[in-house]
């Protein structure tokens, strides 16, 4: 929703109501579009000098609050969508970080080179794919997003740096999910990974129940790239955790029919539907989703092998249906994405019987496995299992529910994923990321003033406030903290 028109500082701005992909906890933020370094530069002196917080967004795939700033400026990078540079000989390419992935992939399947890691979404930039440090269905081969980011250029309230692991090691990966508050990044060089065809070699098995699924993950998930399990959260009893699996890798020339190689790299993918803005009410309750569940683990079948699938059926089947986020109806929806460690089973078993038994309606369930951490402090992924759950907000229930769940997952050593959290007490933060001051104190070198903060930051304490300057213009239009509503409470 757009309101007034603010101009912070020779900035154009629009004031709008954001909120992240589960549509919960909306926040009125002064939107300012930047097309070159120079306006993310401008844009952050002019909140820096206003006391004014800033925060940049993507394409807004988080889930929760994490690219919005209740009365500050939200930098809408989407217009920094410039490939700059490629080098394919080395299988680099530097790209403005407002870049897609969908528009990576549809730059360079075509020659050869595919994103290093993919989410379950191509619409994600590559500055969000940063700040979030981004895992796919490889983690557990290939680590996250940032160890194929060579280097870095971010803009913060002490000047334009140029990062990169070797550089300065501490703010490079205190960038790397630190979720936008250590700096803007401006652009970034990418290592691409080489495919000989814009296909997927799947194989498809079902588990009869968690203990079957865990167990088949744990036993052959080396031997593939990519390896995702949905899970069926309204079974219960002796199917607790029913699940069809799904693993494979990029199918090499020789593997695909003659008559498609000659044109193995082609990749256009479409939308082809699209989610009305107010969706039919009722479409989605346990019954409809019961229903949908058992279609879909019916439909798959027990074990086959060597599907040959195309990349967006394979890792993004939910791009093919425009604003699906709609789905849930007005009040929106939660997803909560957890890892525990192995080991820990017991916790992961705990999390799906308490949402199984709850009833609560969710079409969609993943768990995956994650390989070894890499060294950011706020990078999510730590190795171990994986679960990501869709739940609507509505019932009331829904809130205690959550909160029990953080308990059991920080108890267990494991953490809540900070680009998917809309509703996450501050108290389980320190639990669940134990280097926090670590990462604070990085932060706090390049923002000393407390200038970069987003409705997430502000929520769970993760950085002090902005302090103003003496002197200070204050942004005119700030909103009241009860402009903001809370996803869940
Ligand atoms: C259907 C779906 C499936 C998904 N699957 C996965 C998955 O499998 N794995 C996974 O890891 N995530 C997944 N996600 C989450 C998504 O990958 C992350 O939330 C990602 O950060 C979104 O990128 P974005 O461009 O939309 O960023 P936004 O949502 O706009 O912003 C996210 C964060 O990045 C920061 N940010 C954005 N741009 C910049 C920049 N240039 N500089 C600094 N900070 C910046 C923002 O401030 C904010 O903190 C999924 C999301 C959806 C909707």
């Amino acid at each position: 929703m757009t309101n007034t028109a603010t101009t912070p500082d020779g900035l154009h701005g629009t004031r709008r109501s954001l909120t992240g992909w589960g549509r919960t906890a909306a926040s009125a933020c002064d939107v300012v579009p930047v097309r070159t370094a120079e306006d993310v530069d401008r844009a952050l002196a002019a909140a820096a000098a206003a006391g004014r917080g800033v925060v940049a967004r993507g394409l807004a795939r988080s889930y929760g609050d994490a690219a919005q700033c209740a009365g500050g400026i939200v930098v809408d990078i989407t217009g920094l969508d410039t490939v700059l540079e490629s080098d394919l000989d080395a299988g680099l390419v530097r790209v403005g970080a407002g870049v897609s992935l969908d528009s990576l992939m549809r730059a360079f399947v075509p020659r050869g080179w595919f994103v290093p890691v993919t989410p379950g979404t191509r619409y994600v930039t590559v500055g969000g794919a940063i700040a979030a440090d981004i895992h796919g269905k490889n983690h557990h081969r290939d680590g996250s997003f940032c160890s194929y980011v060579t280097r870095l250029s971010l803009a913060t309230p002490a000047g334009r740096l140029e990062v990169s692991p070797e550089s300065d090691p501490d703010l490079f990966w205190a960038t790397a999910g630190g979720m936008g508050l250590t700096g803007i990044v401006v652009d970034a060089t990418l290592r691409m990974v080489p495919v000989e065809t814009a296909t997927m070699r799947v194989d498809t098995e079902r588990a009869r129940d968690l203990d079957d699924c865990i167990g088949r993950m744990a036993e052959r998930d080396g031997e593939y790239r990519y390896s995702v399990a949905w899970i069926d959260t309204l079974s219960r009893g002796s199917r607790m955790g029913r699940a069809v699996l799904t693993r494979g890798d990029h199918a090499r020339l020789e593997e695909l029919p003659a008559a498609r190689r000659r044109d193995a790299l082609r990749f256009d993918p479409a939308v082809r539907v699209r989610v009305p803005a107010t969706p039919p009410s009722g479409l989605c309750n346990p019954v409809t989703v019961a229903a949908f569940n058992e279609l879909w683990f019916r439909k798959a079948p027990r074990a086959r092998t060597g599907e040959l699938q195309s990349i967006s059926t394979y890792f993004h089947p939910l791009d093919g249906v425009g604003a699906w986020n709609r789905m849930y109806g007005p009040r929106g929806f939660i997803q909560y994405q957890f890892v525990v460690p192995f080991g820990a089973e017991d916790a992961l078993r705990g999390v799906l019987t308490r949402v199984s038994e709850g009833r609560m309606a969710s079409f969609l369930a993943v768990l995956k496995r994650f390989g070894p951490a890499d060294p950011g402090p706020l990078s999510f992924p730590t190795a171990g299992w994986t679960l990501a759950i869709d739940l609507p907000v509505g019932s009331p229930a829904l809130s205690p529910m959550l909160d029990a769940l953080d308990e059991t997952v920080a108890g267990a050593g494991g953490r809540v994923y900070l680009a998917k959290d809309a509703r996450m007490r501050p108290d389980v933060l320190e639990a669940m990321y134990p280097r926090l001051s670590e990462w604070r104190a990085t932060r706090d070198r390049v923002d000393p003033e407390g200038t970069l903060v987003s409705d997430l930051s502000r929520r769970l304490g993760l950085v002090s406030s902005p302090r103003p300057r003496r002197g200070a213009r204050r942004g005119r239009a700030r909103s009241s903290p009860k402009a903001k509503q809370s996803a869940t409470r």
